[in-house]
C-alpha cells in the first residue's frame, strides 16, 4: 500500500473489508495458533519523563517497587508452570539493576527454564543491549512511539528520535528479534503520521509490532487531552498486517483495557499474539503507565485462565512452541 493508500484505509467509512482482509493475510501467513507471552512487570522505578506514562519520574503518586531478582527468577518460573513459553520482562528506564546483575539473570532463565525471553527496559548503551544478548536474551521490544520526529521530542523530553532508533539499530546489528511500535491516537498525532509510521515498520523489517490507543493519565501533564479509540487503532493493527505479513501483533493489554472486547476484537483483524500478565498481583496497581488497566486484582493463573478461553472463544489455538520470529 502507498502511504496514500493507507491514509484512505485509515479513514474508510465501514472498515469491516479491511478487517476481513487483515484476518485473511494473518491466517495466510501465520495461521490460527495464538502465542502467549507472560508479562512480568518487574519494576516502576523510572527515570525518563515521558509525558503520556505514570510511571514518570516525577509522578509522586505512585509507589515505586523494584522485584528482587530471585523474585523475578521465581515468576518466570510460574510463567512455566502455567504453560507459557516465552517471557516479556518489562520496566521502567534505568531501573538501577547492574547489567552483571540482569545478565545473570537472564542466563539463568535461559539455562534452567528454556523460556524465550524478551526484555523491554527502554534505552541502554550499546554495549549493554550486546552483554544481554550474550546472556541469551532473544528479543527487545522498544517502540518508536512515533514516527514525527517533532511530537517524539515533545512527548519525550529526555530522549531524542535519534537515540530511539540508534538503539533499534544496535538492537538489529546484535541479532536480537527486534520489536517496536507506536500509540495510537497522541494528542497532535495525525492520519498522515500513522500511514508514516506503518511505512517506516516496513521498513524497519521488525519482528514484532505491539501497538495501543494512548489513554491519557490524570497523574501525567496530558491529563484532560482525548485518548486514542479502539476503532482507530484496530484499523491500524489492520492495515500493518497486511502491509507487514508475518510479523508478530499482539492483541495488547492497552487494547483490553478501553474495551472489553478490546483484544478479542484486535485477533479478529489481524493479531496473533497475546500477552497474560504474570506479574505478582500486590505489585500490579502500582504499574499504570495509564488508568484503567484491566487485570491488576488478579493473579497469573486468573489472566491465563482468562486469556486460554478467549482463544478458544475465537475458534483459534494456542501455540506450543516459543513463537520466534518467522521472519529469517
Ligand atoms: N520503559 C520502557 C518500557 C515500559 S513502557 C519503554 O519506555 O520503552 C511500555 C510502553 O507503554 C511504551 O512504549 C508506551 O508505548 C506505552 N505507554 C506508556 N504510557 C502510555 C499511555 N498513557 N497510554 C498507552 N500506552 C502507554
Ligand atoms: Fe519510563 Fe517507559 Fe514510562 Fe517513559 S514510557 S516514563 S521510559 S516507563
Amino acid at each position: 500500500m502507498t502511504r496514500d493508500e493507507i491514509i484512505e484505509q485509515l479513514a474508510v467509512k465501514d472498515p469491516a473489508a479491511l478487517f476481513a482482509e487483515a484476518d485473511r493475510v494473518r491466517k495466510e501467513n501465520v495461521g490460527d495458533a495464538v502465542h502467549l507471552r507472560g508479562l512480568i512487570e518487574f519494576s516502576n522505578v523510572c527515570g525518563k519523563d515521558c509525558l503520556y506514562c505514570g510511571l514518570r519520574r516525577s509522578n509522586r503518586h505512585v509507589g515505586r517497587y523494584r522485584m528482587e531478582v530471585d523474585e523475578i527468577y521465581a515468576t518466570a518460573r510460574q510463567a512455566v508452570a502455567l504453560g507459557y513459553k516465552s517471557v516479556v520482562m518489562q520496566s521502567g528506564e534505568s531501573c538501577q539493576y547492574p547489567t552483571d546483575d540482569m545478565c545473570r539473570l537472564v542466563a539463568r532463565i535461559k539455562s534452567d527454564l528454556n523460556l524465550a525471553v524478551t526484555l523491554s527496559i527502554g534505552e541502554k548503551t550499546r554495549a549493554e543491549y550486546a552483554a544481554l544478548k550474550d546472556a541469551g536474551a532473544d528479543r527487545f521490544l522498544l517502540r518508536f512511539e512515533t514516527s514525527s520526529e517533532k511530537l517524539f521530542g515533545e512527548l519525550k523530553p529526555d530522549s531524542s528520535y535519534e537515540e530511539r532508533m540508534r538503539c533499534l539499530g544496535w538492537l538489529r546489528e546484535l541479532g536480537y528479534q527486534v520489536g517496536s511500535g507506536i500509540m495510537v491516537g497522541l494528542p497532535g498525532q495525525t492520519l498522515a503520521m500513522i500511514a508514516d509510521d506503518i511505512l517506516l515498520m516496513k521498513k524497519l523489517d521488525l519482528d514484532m509490532i505491539g501497538i495501543g490507543p494512548f489513554i491519557a493519565n490524570p497523574q501525567t501533564p496530558l491529563e484532560g487531552s482525548s485518548c486514542g479509540t479502539l476503532d482507530l487503532t484496530l484499523r491500524t493493527l489492520a492495515v500493518i498486517r497486511i502491509v507487514t505479513r508475518n510479523t508478530h501483533l499482539p492483541a495488547t493489554t492497552a487494547m483490553g483495557s478501553i474495551d472489553k472486547q478490546g483484544r478479542q476484537k484486535a485477533l479478529k483483524c489481524g493479531a496473533n499474539v497475546l500477552m497474560p500478565n504474570v506479574t505478582p498481583t500486590k505489585y500490579r496497581a502500582q504499574y499504570q503507565l495509564y488508568p484503567g488497566k484491566i487485570c491488576i486484582e488478579d493473579k497469573p493463573g486468573d489472566c491465563f485462565l482468562c486469556i486460554s478461553g478467549m482463544v478458544k472463544m475465537l475458534g483459534r489455538t494456542i501455540a506450543d512452541d516459543p513463537g520466534h520470529s518467522l521472519k529469517r
